[in-house]
């Protein structure tokens, strides 16, 4: 911010401020009303906030502050990071939830676009945003209130799903004082971060505190369920529900295209790896293990193979570094714990003995021209094949919805307009979508962000207001 002079009147100048707010605290002026230690001080008299003076055209409005403005759900991390500062934990935690309602699993895993937008980094380093919020979460929990739903609306929202998208919408719908159910197929509550990303990076109580206080809120969240299968739309209508929100996700595992795949002992999906062994499955010690991706999911694949005894574990990844897609931290730890990764490096076909997978014929790639998203296109370059050893390959190359369940729960048979909300809401205008489910595979927070969305879609539905 830059304010002209000292003993003259603030002025924000729009084009050098980066809306961090450090200036508030630093000035001796106190010049922000609401910063003032002493509201009668002297120094809240020598200006108020009228004299606070913005450069802004008349029709421009006040950005947001970068870090803020970079969050899919606009958190206000300017304020709880205040906040922590003056120790006001608890507070912090409240601004958090007001937009949030997952802040624990956030200070774990988010991807935290926040801070690659933190200006701090132009000096040195961006704040540690993530490791705030989490510091927030774990320091203030059990001192909060449960949030009470602001009416009481006699209208009822059944959430399929319970990732951080359904979570969302559910917390969002019944703060407003709807009365909100999630049904979820898996065991447990939480989506891809209940049974997907591993315990050592998102501990399960971390989890479930998040999911409590939801539930506080008075959302039912029933497990176990399958809609498609063990419920369906008609089922839903009978129990009184006004609109229905998808929101399951993308459990279905994108195939490598090699031949007979799925076919040997040894291959598996790598979402299906991942949930065996958050239901206790071990994979036998000495085991060589190869995993083809460079996603989130494939660094959390070849982690757990190797905290699970594995002797040997290379993943392999069409592109080079600067184009994989995983968070950096995890390509770090992932590199730090001993997997072998081995860029421009692409599968050709599964060896095997006896139906049981022994390797991996794989080639070194280069980069093309970029395809239709702009990303290079790897070629195999010829004369560099080589075979990997291996007893278990997993694949790991991206998700996409689940179509089946839900056309059978909706009683769509053939029709296969799930992918356009548009047209969706226009045969069937009480169901909405949400999350992974509707923009493909993201991050918690933009799934999150999505489900925020349709809660609003829900509500201007069942207030008339569209
Ligand atoms: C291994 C892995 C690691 C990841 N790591 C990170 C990370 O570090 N940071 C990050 O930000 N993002 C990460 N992601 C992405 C993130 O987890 C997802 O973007 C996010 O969970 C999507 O939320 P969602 O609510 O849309 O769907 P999901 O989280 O997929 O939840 C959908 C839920 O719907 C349920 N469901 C599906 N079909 C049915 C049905 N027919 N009936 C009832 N229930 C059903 C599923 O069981 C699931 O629990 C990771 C993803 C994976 C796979």
């Amino acid at each position: 911010m830059a304010v002209e002079g000292r003993t003259h009147k603030p002025v924000v100048d729009i084009e050098r401020c980066s809306f961090c707010a450090a200036c508030m605290d630093a000035c001796p002026a106190e010049i922000m009303p609401e910063m003032r230690q002493e509201i009668d001080s002297m120094r809240g008299k020598i200006f108020s906030d009228k004299d606070m003076q913005v450069h802004l055209k008349e029709e421009d409005t006040l950005p947001l502050p970068k870090c803020q403005n970079a969050c899919p759900i606009s958190q206000d991390v300017r304020g709880y990071v205040r906040l922590i500062a003056r120790k006001k934990y608890k507070e912090a935690l409240e601004l958090i939830r007001a937009a949030n309602p997952l802040p624990s699993i956030c200070g774990y895993v988010c991807h935290h676009p926040c801070e690659s937008a933190c200006v701090r980094g132009n000096l040195d380093d961006a704040l540690s945003i993530r490791s705030l919020k989490r510091f927030a979460a774990d320091f203030a929990p059990l001192s909060l209130t449960p949030v009470k739903p602001v009416a009481s609306i006699n209208k009822k929202v059944s959430i399929i799903g319970s990732g951080p998208s359904g979570l969302a919408a559910a917390y969002d719908l019944a703060r407003k004082g709807y009365k909100v159910e999630i049904i979820e197929s898996y065991h447990r509550p939480g989506g891809l971060p209940a049974w997907a990303i591993p315990a050592f990076r998102l501990p399960r109580e971390i989890l479930e505190r998040d999911i409590d206080f939801i539930r506080q809120t008075g959302v039912d969240i029933r497990t176990g369920i399958e809609f498609g299968k063990d419920i369906t739309l008609s089922d839903l209508e009978k129990t009184g529900t006004d609109a229905i929100i998808i929101a399951t996700g993308t459990r279905k595992g994108l195939k490598l295209e090699l031949e007979n795949e799925g076919e040997y002992q040894g291959y598996w999906e790598c979402l299906q790896f991942l949930r065996s062994i958050a239901d206790g499955m071990n994979i036998e010690p000495g085991r060589q293990v190869i995993v083809v991706g460079g996603g989130n999911a494939a660094m959390d694949s070849a982690r757990s193979a190797l905290k699970q005894g594995a002797v040997k574990v290379t993943l392999i990844y069409r592109r080079g570094p600067q184009e994989i897609p995983a968070d950096r931290e995890e390509v770090k730890a992932a590199l730090d714990e001993g997997v072998d990764i081995r860029f421009f490096t692409m599968p050709l076909k599964f060896i095997s003995q006896d139906n049981v997978i022994t390797g991996l014929h794989c080639a070194k790639t280069e980069l093309g021209d970029p395809d239709g998203q702009g990303r290079r296109t790897p070629i195999q370059v010829k004369g560099s094949e080589i075979i990997i050893p291996a007893d278990i390959i997993i694949s790991a190359v991206g998700q996409k919805a689940d179509h089946d369940s839900i056309k059978n729960g909706l009683g769509l048979k053939g029709k296969d307009f799930l992918q356009d909300a548009d047209i969706l809401t226009a045969n069937l205008p009480k169901i909405f979508t949400a999350g992974d489910f509707a923009i493909g595979s993201s991050t918690v927070v933009e799934a999150m962000a999505d489900g925020k969305k349709a809660a609003v879609k829900v509500h201007e539905y069942l207030s008339g207001l569209k």
